[in-house]
């Protein structure tokens, strides 16, 4: 299929300033520190990690919502990195996004009909091309109908329809540009549990019909679990495991991968406790411990561990891990 992205070696450190005048102390949040990997087009490729393992703030620099401080970023062979202003613009209709928080991403005072054709109407404007507004009008109809909206809601403000209803008018303004690549970002973590299987069957439906790629963030490893084809899991910055999620989930070598599947909530009704966690919290991003970065938390550390930080190792042709234990 080819590669659609590619992050190679992507670093993002945010300054920290603490204090005043003399005695200012600037330290670095290193939220990404040094991460690679590749995206196939067609494919839907999962990051996960819990909160301050930095998945959001690699989704915000594929959105450009972000600038890396290092290393390389290449959509359909281009350097995002350089883009010039034009291809800028053309970056911004390939690429579009679906976030967890749906009534946020809805402007109320706007209609649906207007809030689904809008990304037609800047296009227009920046491209001077020629839609007429009824053509706008009919295309975000046909991205409602698609996402199994009626009609008649492109004239409801956004506080008029329901929850899944508005996360599916956010899926319907995300492709009427007819994008590669949808960052979707927890996006049915905020639904009622009822409906996130209807919205995730939506998505893969969508995916079929327009030959979409993803690059999914989320929590909850069991959903990732059905959508994704690949997956990373991040810790502190980096990738730790990642893989074909068949490989991943059927056979997870590292150990941080290994504590947060046995940390999942088991669909056994008799079972009512995970049968495990990962111990303490994660770690911070401005105060990385030495060596293995899991190392603080981790059964199976050695003294090699708090010294030395493993490399991302290759262990099968689908899967590579970074620990000191496993192939190497
Ligand atoms: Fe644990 Fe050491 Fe492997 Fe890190 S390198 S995950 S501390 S065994």
């Amino acid at each position: 299929m080819g590669k659609l992205l590619t992050l190679q070696e992507i670093y993002k450190h945010f300054p920290i300033s603490s204090g005043k005048w003399l005695t200012r102390n600037v330290r670095m949040l290193k939220a990404v520190d040094g991460v690679s990997f590749a995206v196939e087009k067609g494919a839907s490729f999962a990051l996960a990690g819990e909160s301050g393992s930095g998945k959001t703030t690699v989704a915000r620099m594929i959105l450009k919502l972000e600038k890396p401080t290092g290393g390389s970023m290449e959509f359909e062979g281009r350097d995002i990195v350089k883009f010039t202003r034009q291809e800028e613009l053309w970056y911004r209709t390939r690429v579009q996004s679906v976030f967890q928080d749906a009534s946020g991403s809805l402007n109320p005072r706007m209609r649906i009909g207007e809030i689904v054709g809008e990304p037609l109407e800047i296009q227009r404007q920046a491209k001077g091309n020629t839609l007429s507004n009824a053509e706008i009008r009919e295309r975000a109809e046909q991205m409602l109908r698609h996402v199994g909206l009626q009609p008649r809601v492109m004239h409801n403000y956004p506080h008029e329809l329901s929850g899944g209803q508005k996360q599916r008018a956010t899926i319907a303004r995300a492709m009427v540009l007819n994008p590669s690549l949808v960052v979707l970002d927890e996006p049915v973590s905020a639904l009622d549990v009822s409906i996130r299987a209807q919205i995730l069957n939506l998505l893969a439906d969508i995916q079929d019909e327009l030959g979409l790629t993803y690059f999914i963030i989320a929590h909850d490893l069991a959903m990732l679990g059905h959508v994704s084809s690949h997956i990373g899991v991040m810790y502190l910055g980096r990738i730790v495991e990642i893989g074909r999620t068949e490989e991943v989930y059927s056979h997870p070598q590292h150990p941080y991968t290994k504590a947060l599947f046995a940390a999942m909530p088991l669909p056994d009704p008799l079972r009512t406790k995970a049968s495990a966690s990962v111990r303490g919290e994660i770690g911070s991003a401005m105060n990385l411990p030495m060596g293995c970065r899991f190392h603080p938390r981790c059964d199976f550390a050695q003294p090699r561990c708090r010294e030395e930080e493993p490399a991302l190792v290759a262990i099968g042709p689908d899967q590579s891990v970074a620990c000191h234990l496993i192939g190497g």
